[in-house]
């Protein structure tokens, strides 16, 4: 099958893990701080429930943290290679200071990022996945969350 969406990009892009076609923000600016969580209880393409149980996002803090520290871990190899760090000088400090400030201007993204990469990691990819069911947990989870929210998007 041709135009077989790459993992790397769909991820980075946070389409829909089991279509990678559909997105799973509404909004596809991470930066309108009102909108950047919002999301569509399935995806529009396919039909993929996202919030596969109750509370099943705050996992992401986790994966939020991780992918910060290695950020930062780059951030720093990336000055040491380039800048480099002295004792004799702030060049450490400036390091501190402008990775903090990248850290909070790509936290948004971050936050969406950490919620793809958690659901990646429970939904695989499907190149058939018209004929085939989008994945649900097994225990009544979709009737149990459904029924409660009215099948609306969560706010
Ligand atoms: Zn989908």
């Amino acid at each position: 099958m041709a135009g077989k969406p790459g993992f790397w990009w769909s991820l980075m892009t946070q389409k829909c893990p089991h279509c990678r076609k559909g997105s799973m923000f509404t909004d596809p600016n991470p930066w309108h701080l009102k909108t950047m969580l919002k999301m569509p209880a399935r995806c529009p393409e396919c039909s993929q429930l996202f919030e596969l149980e109750v509370g099943f996002w705050y996992g992401t803090a986790y994966v939020s943290y991780a992918l910060t520290v290695l950020f930062s871990a780059i951030s720093f190899v990336l000055w040491l290679l380039t800048i480099g760090f002295s004792l004799s000088d702030h060049r450490f400090y400036w390091w501190l200071g402008i990775n903090g400030v990248l850290l909070l201007v790509l936290q948004p993204w971050f936050m969406r990022l950490s919620r793809a990469l958690y659901l990646y990691f429970f939904v695989s990819y499907s190149e058939d996945y018209k004929n085939e069911a989008p994945k649900t947990f097994d225990y009544k989870s979709e009737d149990y969350f459904l029924r409660e929210e009215g099948d609306k998007p969560k706010v």
